[in-house]
């Protein structure tokens, strides 16, 4: 006899990002370099000073160190484990709960309320505009609906790009009853954060939640943090498994942030090939939305998003399919990969939507 499930979880599926082996893969927003040599260089030498018969620094002191020297706060204000992801699980698991809410703009990446539901959290899902943006009036009536211990932003926003306007993410500070979460996977192409807002009203119950998956091109190694007020950091602390950091990882993120002059003129990069994907994507049949992120969303005009995926799949190309998913019917999602991916991509989708 099979053991169930608990009740709420039983219908749910584990988040999965479809894998296809191709030449061109634009699906996951990763960096299409890989980290500097020098810096893979350095950390093989560290390794081997890492005496892995100790358990890890429980506390991740020299990483935290070097995070808040890195963006100008206290380490005691940083928080770090394995991926945003696992960020974004511990604000859960502290905050959320049973009897407890979070609220998510939708459409907005995935896991905000897939993590939710798995930590027994209610979800209240409000809408964003036609153009993706979180409108002042609707969220001050979910808000308002719904009294959340936790609300999740997410600029730019994933799969659409949008950057929050910084009156709306004030005023939500100014009017969320609990913490205000800003996911900034992609802030640092977007070039602006939600940790200019740190002096304002309301602050205390400000986490802003940023990766080294995306900006560092360092997804393998499962890093992200979070910045937010000692309070938060140590009921974070409090949930969290004993050493989930491991010594390597630990090591890893110091030694990257040493490397932020290469890391910026990546960003650089990727940020003027975007520029030039959105340009060239003019000029082939798609709907596409302005985005502040490394990847774009676009819907092929006329023609079944799912079937054009397909059509590049054949072709090599493997971007996201969005097509099926809620307020984003018939749309793709594009990574910005190296010029020569890219120049592949558009060929590949020129002749798709022809
Ligand atoms: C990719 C992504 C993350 C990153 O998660 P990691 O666990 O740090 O790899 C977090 N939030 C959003 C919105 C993302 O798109």
């Amino acid at each position: 006899m099979k053991v169930p499930m608990r009740d709420n979880l039983a219908l749910m599926a584990g988040y999965h990002s479809p894998q296809v082996d191709v030449a061109v893969r634009l699906n996951v927003n990763e960096s299409p370099l890989p980290p500097p040599p020098e810096f893979m260089a350095r950390l093989s030498q560290e390794v081997l000073g890492l005496g892995l018969n100790r358990y890890p620094d429980r506390q991740a002191l020299a990483l935290r160190e070097a995070l808040a020297t890195y963006h100008k706060v206290t380490p005691e204000e940083v928080f770090c484990a394995n991926g945003s992801n696992e960020v974004l699980q511990c604000l859960l698991l502290a905050y959320g709960g049973p009897g407890r809410t979070a609220v998510s703009f939708e459409p907005t990446y995935a896991l905000h309320s897939h993590i939710a539901h798995v930590t027994g959290t209610g979800v209240f899902q409000g809408k964003r505009d036609e153009d993706f943006c979180v409108n002042e009036q609707e969220m001050e009536v979910v808000l308002s609906q719904s009294r959340p211990s936790i609300t999740f932003m997410c600029s730019p926003n994933n799969p659409t790009g949008t950057v929050d306007d910084p009156a709306v993410t004030e005023r939500t500070l100014q009017l969320a009853p609990g913490l205000v979460v800003v996911d900034e996977a992609y802030g640092p192409f977007a070039g602006t954060s939600a940790l200019a807002m740190r002096s304002r009203p309301g602050s205390e119950r400000l986490v802003v939640v940023q990766s080294f998956s995306k900006t560092w091109a360092l997804a393998g190694l499962r890093l992200g943090y979070a910045i937010a007020d000692p309070a938060v950091v140590s009921a974070l602390e409090a949930v969290v498994m004993p050493y989930h950091l491991d010594a390597f990882t630990q090591a890893a993120g110091r030694l990257a942030l040493e490397f932020t002059d290469e890391t910026h003129a990546r960003v650089a990069r990727i940020v003027s090939e975007r520029r030039r994907v959105a340009e060239e994507l003019a000029n082939i049949g798609v709907r596409q939305w302005p985005s502040d992120a490394n990847f774009i969303l676009f819907r092929p005009v006329g023609l079944d998003g799912a079937a054009v995926w397909r059509a590049l799949v054949d072709r090599s190309v493997l971007v996201r399919d969005c097509s099926s998913w809620v307020g984003l019917e018939g749309c793709l999602r594009v990574s910005i990969g190296t010029p020569a991916e890219n120049d592949a991509f558009l060929e590949a989708l020129a002749e798709a939507v022809a």
